[in-house]
């Protein structure tokens, strides 16, 4: 006997989207001149026009962020800007539903996650960050800390809404004024955000968000009016932004991409590792940074973990992401479907065994079932390229230091994970793992509270606690 869910959707209801969108500069909508559309990439439905911002917006958005600046923003006392922050905090919580809906449309993910995760982690920002504004000068950093000015920040599409969260609410508690650029196929909730920050009362000028594509954060990155450059997104954009400001006096912190070993030790709880592997890749359709994308497995419980996890996988709900029981949502572009669907193809081609859990996709749109590839060595390119999709490469391991020696052995160093129920192992494994994030026994745990960034070719810098709190203040930040 089979059990269907009934489907549960979530109800676009109150929802408003515009069917074109302007620049948000100096605290007002300014109609662009050229768009272009945003899809949902589940169903590949227009849900708007999207402005494309040249070099004059870029100039107008950095100018009223620099009279902001000048005017008021860094003449406020912390205590006052403490207070715009609770305000918007409050205000994400109070419209949570709309941004998450509007969220999961533009993107794509399932409304389970925007709904729990996205929205109340981009709100949890907001708070912690509203405490620090009037507590600059006990946060380690010495007691005389300065802002730098007018910070330029460019971000993915992964996490829309939370990405501009990790990038403003720092930057705003620190005491400086922003330029914001979401991603080309997601800038909804960035601009929904913009009359947010109506709502709330912001002054004119501190948050701007601009939209475009590569060509206007290209703008941001060369313009000389802003002072520190704060940037998400790929490491070959990533190494082009560090490349354009090194002749500057610009400061800089980069997200860049990851390649993330997820560890399971012959002593680890394996059901409770199996969920850790199913969060770790599949959450958010793998369009995580920090996904944990390499299995690493010790070999002799490789068998019992495969099993499990191909059982697990089959019950994966792949589909209609404003469906509240949908685990595994749409792709986001077809750009990324298709990379995807290159990366793969070279693991079939360099002899690894593809094994994908049987679930329907639908036919419009952009899908592709959860996937996991056995027999992966070092150097296929399914385990040193970021494949950034529901995509698992499964190494094995026989000594615990050649686990350490796998998953140090990749260009980047974002995260990593380890299972297992000894703490002397796990703290053995943590200190040998070069990666900026080690979470022991879970995966993709996300707190406001906890520094996150990496070593080598995923980035400069640490955002989240008094370290990223570091990246937008003078003299202490990076770069
Ligand atoms: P991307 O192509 O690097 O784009 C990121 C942002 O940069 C987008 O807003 C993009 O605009 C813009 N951009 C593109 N070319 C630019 C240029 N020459 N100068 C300035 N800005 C430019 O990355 P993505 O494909 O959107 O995102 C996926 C990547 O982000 C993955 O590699 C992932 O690992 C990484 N990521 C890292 C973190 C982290 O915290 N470390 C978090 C999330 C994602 P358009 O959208 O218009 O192209
Ligand atoms: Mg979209």
């Amino acid at each position: 006997m089979s059990f269907n869910y009934a489907p549960a959707p979530e109800s676009r209801g109150n929802l408003s989207i515009k069917p074109r969108y302007g620049h948000f500069i100096g605290g007002k909508f300014v109609a662009g001149s050229k768009h272009f559309p945003t899809i949902n990439p589940a169903t590949e439905e227009v849900l708007s026009q999207i402005a494309l911002a040249g070099k004059a917006d870029v100039d107008a958005a950095v100018q009223a962020a620099r009279k902001a600046y000048t005017s008021t923003w860094s003449k406020m006392s912390g205590k006052e800007r403490g207070k715009y922050l609770f305000r918007i905090a409050r205000l994400l919580q109070e419209r949570s539903r709309e941004f998450a809906v509007l969220e999961t449309l533009d993107n794509g993910k399932p409304i389970r996650e925007s709904r729990d995760v996205d929205v109340p982690l981009a709100a949890a920002h907001f708070f912690y960050h509203a405490g620090w504004a009037d507590k600059l000068e006990f946060a380690g950093l010495g007691t005389s800390t300065k802002p730098y000015g007018v910070a330029g920040q460019i971000i993915p599409w992964n996490f829309p809404l939370l990405m501009l969260a990790w990038k403003i609410a720092p930057a705003l508690a620190a005491g400086n004024t922003v330029v914001l650029k979401p991603a080309e196929s997601t800038s909804l909730t960035a601009l929904l955000f913009g009359e947010l920050c109506q709502q709330a009362q912001l002054p004119a000028g501190v948050v701007n968000i601009i939209t475009g594509d590569g060509s206007t954060g290209a703008h941001i990155v060369n313009h000389p009016g802003i002072d520190k450059i704060a940037f998400t997104g790929s490491t070959e954009v990533g190494k082009i932004i560090a490349r354009a400001v090194a002749p500057t006096s610009k400061s800089v912190t980069l997200e860049l991409g990851g390649k993330a070993a997820n560890i399971i030790f012959e002593d680890a709880a394996i059901d409770e590792a199996i969920e850790g592997i199913v969060n770790g890749i599949f959450f958010n359709q793998g369009h995580v940074c920090c996904a944990g994308s390499r299995l690493i497995l010790q070999e002799n419980i490789a068998d019992e973990v495969l099993f499990k996890l191909k059982d697990r996988m089959a019950k994966i709900r792949v589909g209609d992401p404003m469906d509240k029981n949908t685990d595994l949502g749409a792709i986001n572009s077809k750009e990324q479907l298709l990379k995807i669907g290159e990366l793969t193809a070279s693991g079939d081609a360099q002899g690894a065994q593809r094994w994908s859990a049987p679930c329907e996709l639908p036919t419009k749109g952009f899908w592709f079932a959860p996937t996991i590839f056995t027999g992966v060595t070092d150097s296929h390119r399914i385990a040193r390229e970021e494949i950034f999709g529901p995509v698992l490469s499964v190494l094995t391991f026989r000594t615990p230091q050649e686990a350490i020696d796998k998953a140090n052995n990749t260009p980047f160093g974002l995260s990593a994970g380890v299972w297992s129920q000894k703490g002397s192992r796990i703290l053995w494994a943590s200190q040998g793992l070069r990666a900026g994030v080690i979470w022991a026994n879970t995966f993709n745990k996300f707190d406001p509270t906890s520094p996150f960034g990496g070593y080598k070719e995923s980035g400069w810098g640490r955002e989240g606690g008094r370290h990223g709190l570091s990246a937008y203040l003078k003299g202490i930040g990076h770069g």
